[in-house]
């Protein structure tokens, strides 16, 4: 059977990428479900196309959850990259929601800070402190302006684009990737009353003049040699208003904030769940500040809702 990588996912209609080029495939039956990013094998139908029969092992998958079902981002990815702005405004909880949900797929979420050009994003900036303190990088850029500090995060490597709609998502993706064409919000607005266009997953292949020339020892010619360092692949996902968190359980959300992981062990309980509880050692850190307001609230927010969960 043929092998390929999934690089277009749109319901239940994907596009694989293989040795032959893409071939277009669909999913056979109801199984778990197939993401962008997955490595896939697949049959040939007479009629053209394939059908993905197998979804190998994955490294790891990110995805939110509603009440309904799942939805899947991306698969085997080596990093996220949350894009963040503080024009139309900044949704904490929404960036919240998806470092949550990179934590607990293990994979490292990196923070783009989109819009520096705008005076309004420096507040945001300094705000954002807080999340460099967790050991969050954070990447302050405009899509307006210099890349380079973004491109360098990006190269070598495979990466999933997150954030709410209007952070400038589309826009990073077109300087990133030139050809992607991804309609920007001026261009939606113009075409379609203001809805943003992209309604699937697409991994792209990075530009080759972003690849760096990698200074590397030779031991062939016991010389210094100048290699070429492996490409990216880019995953962009539809912009997002909510993130989805039901597939969490209690345990697996209090590991997925480093600053109360960290300080699990000190609580008087040993199943202290930092809601209410005396001698919490998260609570305590709350009060002088060294554990952030919204951060917490949101935790505790979350925590609420998978108690009142089905
Ligand atoms: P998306 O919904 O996240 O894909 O956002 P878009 O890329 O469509 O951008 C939303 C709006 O923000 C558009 O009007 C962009 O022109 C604008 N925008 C994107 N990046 C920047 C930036 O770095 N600076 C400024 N000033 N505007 C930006
Ligand atoms: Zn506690």
């Amino acid at each position: 059977m043929p092998s390929g990588r999934v690089v277009a996912a749109h319901g239940r209609h994907f596009h694989v990428e293989s040795s032959e080029g893409v071939v277009e495939c669909v999913m056979r039956g109801k199984k778990g479900g197939i993401a962008c990013g997955d490595r896939v094998r697949f049959e040939h139908i007479p009629s053209g196309g394939g059908v993905i029969e197998e979804v190998e092992t994955r490294d790891n998958l990110l995805y939110r959850s509603d009440e309904m079902r799942s939805k899947l981002i991306a698969a085997n990815v080596d990093q996220a990259a949350v894009v963040v702005a503080a024009v139309p405004y900044f949704r904490e909880e929404l960036l919240i929601r998806c470092l949550v949900a990179c934590e607990t797929a293990g994979i490292p979420a990196l923070i783009v800070l989109n819009k520096t050009d705008l005076p309004e994003t420096a507040a945001l900036a300094e705000y954002l402190k807080t999340y460099a303190g967790l050991g969050y990088e954070i990447v302050a850029l405009s899509a307006r302006g210099d890349m380079s500090a973004l491109e360098a995060c990006l190269r070598g490597r495979t990466s999933v684009l997150v954030g709410g709609s209007g952070v400038g998502k589309s826009t990073l993706l077109n300087r990133l990737v030139p050809d992607a064409a991804a309609a920007t919000g001026d261009i939606s607005v113009a075409l379609d009353a203001g809805k943003h266009t992209t309604t699937h997953a697409r991994m792209y292949r990075l530009p080759e003049s972003a690849i760096p020339l990698t200074p590397t020892f030779s031991a062939a010619s016991g010389k210094v040699e100048l290699q070429v360092a492996g490409a990216g692949y880019l995953i962009d996902s539809p912009g997002m208003q909510e993130f989805g968190l039901r597939h969490l359980d209690p345990a697996a959300l209090m590991a997925a904030f480093p600053e109360i992981r960290e300080r699990a062990g000190q609580c008087r309980f040993y199943n202290c769940r930092h809601l209410r509880e005396p001698g919490c050692a998260v609570l305590e850190a709350a009060k002088t500040g060294a554990v952030a307001a919204a951060r917490l609230r949101a935790y505790q927010s979350l925590m609420g809702q998978l108690s009142s969960g089905p």
